[in-house]
């Protein structure tokens, strides 16, 4: 490990590291072993930042900070809608921070600068959508079946948090628990990816510029099998809500066990996009592609398995194969690129794995399934938009998650056989149905096993409405009301008159 050294080193922006480390206690400390990371771009393997990797002391330093926070500091009990105003100011500064913040985003995850923009504009509506509900919950009287007296039940803030968060969406992710977690007066330990701590950081910074008492936010830059597995395993954190992959969620779930600690998690998904022959043809196949290749396909509900009748197979192969020729691979910050690298060397070697898998279990590689050529992706880890046609649910890359930019193929006869096929899966996080038929986008709907299914379109989302999943897709919802009551315990208060 080198030894922390400050520099200056973002080229798209103006915000450095210099004298701002890791964020513990209300201020910027460096890790106290001095071992540091450097955080590569994906698109050049050039190093933007340099950030302190923690280790199991500097956690539990900031989990005392937040524990101390909760059980004698004032924010748990500070009247919640000033607890709401104070997320309202955070939203505003990632209004004026958007461009720069989006910049730290796609500089760190490779993503194309419109992506990460409009991901700063959700993310400070998500900030304002719970600011908004901090105050709405007064809880509710219920009714004694015994004379004389009166029962109430509230809510209350669940104590200290850990969060740990993915590389594809850091500050999104991270949004998602901080925001509803501060609504309900809980104080926090962010664990970003270790590949992507920049706007983790940054949103500390402004959250710092809004003030909040000092414990209550700390974001702490490491590794997941010391810092993650620290906070998983602490008995001083009374919540853990994790968002990636589904075998580190086991290993948070086990690590939780041993003190009873309560979890969320936010895991995988191999999303079926059904696509019925009546539905209409031009928006399916460009929503398809979107679906699959929106982030290189480095997203948990990406619709990377498509299900089409039979009927309608030929047709949509051919307009889809014609038009992944012209998605345009490149740089981010470039205006007309439309899917930019993977987010590392790692990963692609996983992804081009699964491309020799599918190959090896007799999937028909349309497209792509290779990188691309020419001087400008010589660095990055860019893998090409791959199809597989003639698949089944037997194989692996039909039923795993590749997180990559690779679209199956499957065919169906009947709705039924469509609904069988799409639930064949451990996961169930998120699923699309495209057809004309209201009656049966209505009934299809409600056959899904999956924590959203959307009816001709793929991938909205808001903060009005709960995420999660099925089946191994993980427990718990964010976003919502659900999304605040995750970080609540309710209280039964009964009277005695
Ligand atoms: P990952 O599981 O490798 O890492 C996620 C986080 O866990 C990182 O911060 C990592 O450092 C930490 N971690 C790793 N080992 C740990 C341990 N032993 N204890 C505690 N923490 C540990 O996932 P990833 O590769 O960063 O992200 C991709 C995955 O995230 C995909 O599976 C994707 O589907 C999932 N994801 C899900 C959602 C959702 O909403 N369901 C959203 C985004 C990403």
């Amino acid at each position: 490990m080198k030894q922390f050294v400050q520099k200056k080193l973002y080229k798209w922006s103006e915000w450095t590291l210099e004298s701002k480390q890791m964020y513990i206690n209300g201020k910027w400390v460096p890790a106290q072993s001095g071992n540091i990371r450097e955080i590569i771009n994906p698109y050049n393997r050039e190093v933007v930042a340099i950030v302190p990797e923690a280790d199991r002391e500097d956690v539990r330093y900031a989990i005392r900070s937040a524990r101390k926070a909760f059980d004698r500091g004032e924010w748990p009990h500070t009247p919640a809608a000033d607890r709401g105003k104070k997320l309202f100011q955070v939203a505003e500064r990632i209004d004026q921070n958007n461009e720069e913040l989006a910049r730290l985003e796609s500089l760190d995850t490779g993503k194309t600068l419109v992506e990460s923009r409009a991901d700063m504009e959700d993310i400070a509506n998500v900030f304002r959508y719970f600011a908004g509900l901090a105050d709405k919950d007064g809880g509710e009287a219920v009714e004694p079946p015994i004379p004389d007296a009166v029962s109430k039940v509230v809510r209350e803030p669940v104590g200290v948090c850990g969060m740990i968060t993915p590389w594809n969406y850091p500050l999104l992710q991270a949004a998602w628990k901080l925001a509803p977690a501060l609504a309900a007066g809980c104080t926090m330990v962010l664990k970003p990816s270790e590949i992507t701590p920049l706007t983790s950081l940054k949103i500390a910074e402004l959250m710092d510029e809004v003030g909040f008492p000092d414990g209550v936010v700390n974001v702490v830059t490491g590794p997941g099998a010391s810092v993650g597995a620290e906070l998983s395993e602490s008995d001083q954190v009374d919540l853990i809500s994790f968002t990636g992959g589904i075998e580190t969620g086991k290993t948070i779930m086990r690590a939780a066990a041993n003190n009873v600690k309560k979890i969320a998690l936010e895991l995988g998904g191999k999303n079926p996009n059904v696509i019925f022959a009546d539905s209409d043809f031009e928006t399916t196949v460009d929503y398809a592609l979107n679906a699959v290749y929106f982030h290189a396909g480095q997203v948990c509900s990406a619709g990377a398995r498509l299900i089409v009748e039979e009927s309608l197979h030929d047709q949509l192969v051919e307009e889809l194969v014609k038009r992944v020729k012209r998605i345009k691979l490149g740089n981010g910050f470039d205006a007309s690129t439309q899917m930019g690298p993977l987010i590392s060397e790692e990963h692609r070697a996983k992804v081009e794995k699964y491309i020799e898998i599918g190959k090896k279990e007799g999937a028909r590689l349309l497209i792509g399934g290779k990188r691309p050529e020419g001087p400008e992706f010589e660095k990055g880890f860019f893998v090409e938009p791959t199809i597989f046609d003639g698949c089944d649910a037997s194989m692996r890359i039909v039923q795993e998650e590749t997180f990559g930019p690779i679209l199956t193929i499957e065919t169906f006869r009947t709705e039924e056989e469509a609904v069988c096929l799409a639930n064949d899966s451990i996961y169930g996080l998120a699923g699309a149905i495209w057809t004309q038929d209201l009656s049966r986008a209505e009934r299809v709907s409600r056959q899904l096993r999956m924590g959203t299914v959307w009816i001709n379109d793929f991938h909205p989302y808001f903060p009005q409405a709960p995420w999660g999943g099925y089946k191994q897709s993980g427990i718990g919802r964010e976003l919502g009301k659900t999304g605040l009551e995750e970080y609540t315990e309710q209280k039964h208060i009964f009277h005695n008159l």
